[in-house]
């Protein structure tokens, strides 16, 4: 994760520890700049309509053919709710009305963090999308646990199944990770370590 070449003058980049840091970063050799970079905002929603929540199936790769609530990369320049509706929208067609903070993960693993958001469907439609092959409301019972498509996704569902059962929806923080043992392919091998909820 580090620039080889200068994104601001196409100059080569070398990795050096900057005067005042305590890592290496990308320095460009040319015109002095320091490349940082950082982890991505990953922003979804767990849509809601009645007892149900909106799932899609993903048309794209990764995880072509698996599960998921929509999410996606947060852009720049919107708030992090705004970017789950929008991912909602592009991925399913839906409109929704935000509840707020579901969940906040950290994967520092691979970078990133995802804020994943409750919200209400406004009206009844939702539609397959070029990201989507499938979209559908399930369930908490009709959740294909063996079909999502991410170790992060897989989380948030079962803390959301498990506020559901309990009659309390709270708000949830944790760090995503490789227990260490068995496939990292395989999302039953992942746990949630700092586990808070508020
Ligand atoms: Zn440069």
């Amino acid at each position: 994760m580090s620039h080889k070449f200068c994104p601001d003058c196409g100059s080569p980049c070398e990795s050096q520890i900057p005067e005042g840091d305590h890592k290496p970063r990308s320095v460009c050799t040319a015109c002095g700049h320091i490349h940082y970079v950082n982890p991505n905002m990953v922003v979804g929603c767990i849509v809601e309509a009645g007892g149900d929540l909106l799932l899609a199936k993903r048309d794209i790769e990764p995880a072509l053919g698996r599960w998921t609530f929509p999410a996606g990369y947060l852009e720049c320049g919107e708030s992090c709710a705004d970017g789950a509706a929008r991912e909602t929208m592009e991925e399913t067609e839906a409109r929704v009305e935000s509840l707020g903070l579901f969940a906040l993960l950290d994967i520092p693993h691979i970078a990133q963090v995802y804020g994943v958001y409750r919200a209400r469907l406004i009206g009844e439609h939702f539609a397959p999308t070029p990201e989507s092959s499938e979209v559908k409301l399930v369930s908490i019972d009709e959740i294909p646990w063996d079909k999502l498509a991410f170790p992060s996704v897989a989380t948030a569902l079962r803390l959301y199944a498990e506020d559901r059962a309990s009659g309390t929806i709270r708000t949830h923080t944790g760090i995503v990770e490789w227990s260490g043992e068995g496939s990292r392919f395989d999302l039953a091998n992942y746990r949630l370590r700092e586990h808070r909820a508020h």
